[in-house]
């Protein structure tokens, strides 16, 4: 069998860490297989990193930083490849460009567009343990990218899906996929199983245990993922294209405190003005989500929408000459607001799900102040202050713990 491991950061934050990485690794090779591994950068280095750029220029470019944070992942591989060699193994360590990672430009946020696996290949057929660092490319100005935080999950999937691995495996430091963040809700349940999409809505909502690109990127190459710790042995999550567990309601809820709200208020109720606020916004290459209009009264309406935090000035930036021109009363910008979300297949068919939702949210005396859904999640936006309490009464209401 092929299988890729990958390792998050706090999986490898030390050299005792390292070692039992090393162990994990050894084993499935001791077994017969080829194994493709795929590793973050230790604990909190990229932070650091963030940190040490921030000290000398705040306003370093995006391609400098990228050189800088894909540092990170160089130490690990080197790290974990001497680790394993030090149990009596043969590995070698690769970096991005090595491993044949290529990616648009899009510097601190590149998109994979290719993994050429040859040299993994030659290595495996040499018998060796590869080691990728996760979470860089190379672009085609032959400059390193780096693929956004959360990235290396990206990274594994992609060599798993270039090379039709059996299995992808993605060790962190909780046992799966759990109804709800394990360390901020003692009462969450590890789920077996999860679909692609269900897992897809989790990790844009906010459960960080998985990238949302990679699991993007898994749906559509039909990789076979799974997520277990690296400090236990338990049976993890199997995240796949159907489940047997379609009874559960919902799988799960999660919270995202990373947004902010953009608020147009009074401006013209007339056609067209949803699309060139929109359109502005889009020009900004800023992702819009929840989106609210209020009834039109006295000729002027309302437009709200929610935008990643770090974008929400630059988007009241890119709509303030435009407010200006069509007498808009005000331009708000709220960033203490996040987003609580649930997920599960289940919703499609049982009607009372987002009731139930509101109601939790309700006795726990928690305003809504926008809400948005798809087929399978029910979004609410709230004051920050309120998230935690909110998930814990949503999650009690559908969970009991
Ligand atoms: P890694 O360093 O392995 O990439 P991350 O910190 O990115 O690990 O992701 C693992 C963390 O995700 C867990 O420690 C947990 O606190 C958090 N998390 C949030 N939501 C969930 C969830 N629904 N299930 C499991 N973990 C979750
Ligand atoms: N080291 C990178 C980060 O901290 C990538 C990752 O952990 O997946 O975001
Ligand atoms: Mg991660």
């Amino acid at each position: 069998m092929l299988v890729v491991q990958k390792f998050g950061g706090s999986s490898v934050a030390d050299a005792a860490k390292v070692l039992r990485v090393a162990k994990i690794i050894t084993d499935t090779y001791k077994k017969g297989n080829d194994v493709v591994v795929v590793v973050s950068a230790q604990g909190d280095t990229t932070d650091d990193l963030i940190e040490k750029a921030k000290e000398i220029n705040p306003r370093g470019s995006k391609r400098e930083m990228d050189m800088l944070m894909a540092a990170g992942e160089q130490i690990s591989i080197s790290l974990l490849a001497m680790a394993i060699d030090s149990l009596g193994f043969p590995a070698i360590s690769l970096l991005g460009w090595q491993a044949g990672f290529e990616t648009n430009s899009k510097y601190s946020a590149a998109r994979i567009k290719r993994v050429n696996p040859e040299r993994i290949r030659a290595e495996l057929d040499k018998k060796r343990i590869v080691i990728v660092a996760g979470f860089q490319g190379l672009n085609r100005y032959d400059d390193v990218t780096t693929l956004g935080r959360g990235g290396s999950d990206t990274s594994a999937v992609a060599i798993a899906a270039a090379m039709r691995a059996d299995l992808c495996q993605i060790y962190t430091d909780v046992e799966g996929v759990y109804t709800a963040d394990p360390r901020k809700i003692p009462g969450a349940r590890k789920l077996e199983e999860i679909t692609y999409n269900e897992m897809l809505e989790m990790a844009t909502s906010g459960a960080q245990v998985l990238n949302n690109r990679s699991v993007e990127m898994a749906k559509k190459y039909n990789v076979e993922l799974e997520v277990l710790s690296s400090i236990t042995v338990a049976a993890g999550t199997k995240v796949k294209e159907v489940t047997n567990m379609e009874k559960m309601l919902i799988k799960g809820v999660a919270k995202d405190d990373g947004v902010a709200r953009v608020a147009v208020i009074g401006v013209p109720d007339n056609p067209g003005i949803a699309f060139k606020v929109f359109s502005r916004v889009a020009k900004a290459h800023i992702c819009v989500d929840n989106i609210l209009q209020s009834v039109g009264r006295d000729g002027t309406k309302d437009i709200a929408f929610t935008v990643p935090a770090g974008d929400a000035d630059e988007a009241a930036e890119a709509l303030r000459d435009y407010c200006e021109m069509v007498g808009a009363k005000e331009l708000l910008v709220e960033k203490d607001v996040a987003k609580v979300s649930i997920v599960g297949a289940g919703m499609e068919t049982h009607e009372n799900v987002a009731a139930g939702m509101f109601e939790a949210l309700a006795d726990a005396n928690i305003n809504i102040q926008m809400i948005s859904s798809s087929e399978i999640r029910v979004s609410v936006l709230v004051d920050k202050k309120d998230a935690d309490r909110a998930v814990e009464a949503v999650h009690r209401h559908f969970f009991g713990a």
